[in-house]
């Protein structure tokens, strides 16, 4: 009962459902680093819906909506290695963060950035544009974080309850 409390504590507060066809390891692998990714980020009490169709260009992605909710859709590229992976989703998760504390928003076709407009959506889109922008570099600070997960306890946990997680634990960590 001890550890059934424990992962209700560990996870009460991030909801994930995974709308997206991956094999169920990597559902597992993906949910514990999400999970440790919003951790290390801070961000808690959302909800996260995974999906896997990534825009052309883009490494990673997540909707900003108007008026941006407690859900957050998140989209996995899951056309590259783990360990890029991780990176791109940390990166989103920086952008998550930017949303849930009121500093990045869309309203319409505009993006703000701190209260001020910074871009239209559309030329946000464009490499350019989308480099310039101040919470861009954030995120690509963010990314960085992503790469203390392969030697998390976290990681290591989810190889001892998952063979194909072992796998890649073994992989990362040699
Ligand atoms: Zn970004």
């Amino acid at each position: 009962m001890l550890r059934h409390r424990t992962y209700l504590r560990e996870s009460a507060d991030v909801d994930i459902t995974f709308k997206v066809k991956i094999l169920p390891f990597e559902k597992k692998l993906y949910g514990v680093m999400i999970r440790y990714l919003l951790r290390k980020l801070k961000v808690s009490g959302i909800k996260v819906v995974v999906r896997k169709k990534v825009m052309k260009r883009a490494a990673g992605y997540i909707n900003l909506k108007d008026n941006h909710g407690k859900t957050f859709e998140l989209f996995i590229n899951a056309n590259t290695s783990y360990r890029l992976a991780a990176r791109y989703l940390a990166h989103e998760i920086v952008h998550i963060k930017q949303v849930v504390q009121g500093n990045l928003s869309k309203e319409g076709s505009s993006i703000l950035w701190k209260g001020r407009v910074v871009s239209d959506y559309r030329s946000y889109l464009t490499r350019d544009v989308h480099d310039s922008m101040p919470f861009e570099k954030e995120a690509k600070d963010g990314e960085r974080i992503a790469d203390s997960f392969w030697k998390s306890k976290d990681f290591k946990q989810a190889a001892k309850d998952d063979a194909s997680i072992a796998f890649i634990f073994r992989i990362e960590n040699s």
